[in-house]
């Protein structure tokens, strides 16, 4: 496929469109990375490095503080929404396209920020690193930000990351950690003719599914954001046939949780939920875990960017790639012109307005050019 180059001085909704328009279903990146490569090294003032469909770029002008941007260039599958268009629906102008909202628009912005910053003779307020990555829609062990993070962790660093997934033009600070556990309840196969014999699992889990009815979630303030934790049975297996007495039942449990809270002291959480059934002989393993991500709002770097954007934080309440910065120590925000809710859908879009606003914010803070008490440059 040859894609055409993209131009970064133009307008972030032109430069939209034009990320839109070249696919990039997760795994199918490298024409789109090879696109965003070719534009960031002709903007002479960026050191870029490439590996596998990650492009990553950065500045060295030797400032005290670096912010760096990061967005994934995978969307999920198109659904008959590529070529991206404009259209105006209900008094909104909204461009339409796979990618639109999660999160090309994002990405057009990180370009438009790269055009004017990585250029030589540019003075942001603060270094810059642009961490463009492949295969976010996918499994996590092909995630490019993981990947980046285990051959090349250096280029993460900074004082405040900003992932620009789709948040309506909020922060959202943080993220939850989540996890999943399955409780297994033993019983005795037995012919449902004479079920006293045996020992029914799938009525052992009852008392399970009554802890999880009456379990109240933690709310919790972190740097001024709310987070609302969750304990959800979200499968459950048992039976073998119509006339047996089943002699297994599994529940799985997600527990979505604060990022107050480490991985340990989510399992020990809920083995303490669940004490009663596991001193009963119900035994619990742990499928899945993903550690959260505390908001860090209140360093300087992240509390600058908050006042820039002039709106109130929130929590995110999802897990995102914020967590793997959040690993090294560095505070890291979610922020982008995009729309969750659109996220994946085949109507999926962005407001036309809200493309140019989160530019603006994002460049005056950047430049250093909103006055904060907390703002470092
Ligand atoms: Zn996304």
């Amino acid at each position: 496929m040859t894609v055409p180059a993209l131009d970064l001085t133009a307008d972030v909704l032109t430069l939209t469109r034009a990320l839109v328009d070249v696919p990039s279903v997760s795994g199918t990146e490298e024409p789109l990375a090879d696109a965003v490569e070719a534009a960031l090294r002709g903007l002479g003032g960026l050191e870029v490095v490439r590996i596998g469909n990650c492009v990553l770029a950065r500045t060295d002008l030797g400032r005290d503080t670096r912010v760096v941007l990061a967005g994934h260039l995978d969307t999920v599958p198109i659904a008959d929404n590529v070529p991206s268009r404009l259209d105006t629906v209900d008094g909104e102008e909204r461009l339409y396209g796979c990618g639109t909202s999660d999160m090309k628009a994002g990405d057009a912005l990180m370009l438009r920020v790269a055009g004017l910053f990585g250029v030589p003779g540019a003075q942001p307020a603060h270094d810059l690193t642009f961490v463009f990555y492949d295969n976010e829609e996918v499994e996590a062990v092909k995630n490019g930000l993981g990947r980046v993070a285990r051959e090349l962790r250096g280029w993460l660093y900074g004082d405040l990351a900003i992932l620009l997934e789709p948040t309506d033009g909020d922060v959202e600070g943080g993220c939850q950690g989540t996890m999943r556990v399955v409780l297994t309840v033993p019983g005795e196969r037995a012919h449902s003719a004479r079920s006293w014999l045996g020992r029914n699992a799938v009525h052992g889990a009852a008392p399970i599914l009554a802890v999880l009815a009456d379990y109240t979630a933690r709310e919790v303030d972190i740097d001024g954001l709310h987070f609302r934790e969750g304990l959800n049975a979200v499968r459950i297996e048992g039976g073998v046939a119509g006339n047996v007495v089943p002699d297994e039942c599994r529940v799985t449990v997600n527990f979505r949780f604060a990022p107050d809270r480490d991985e340990d002291d989510a399992e020990a959480h809920v083995r303490e939920v669940f004490a009663d059934a596991l001193a009963a002989g119900v035994t619990l393993e742990v499928t899945d875990m993903s550690g959260g991500a505390l908001p860090g709002l209140s360093e300087p770097a992240a509390a600058a960017f908050v006042a820039a954007v002039g709106r109130p934080a929130r929590a995110k309440l999802g897990w995102t790639d914020v967590a793997r910065f959040a690993a090294f120590g560095i505070p890291a925000v979610n922020y982008g012109p995009g729309d969750p809710n659109q996220a994946h859908q085949r109507g999926e879009h962005v407001r036309v307005d809200r493309l140019q606003p989160a530019e603006d914010a994002l460049v005056a803070y950047l430049t250093g050019t909103t006055t904060t008490t907390g703002d470092t440059a």
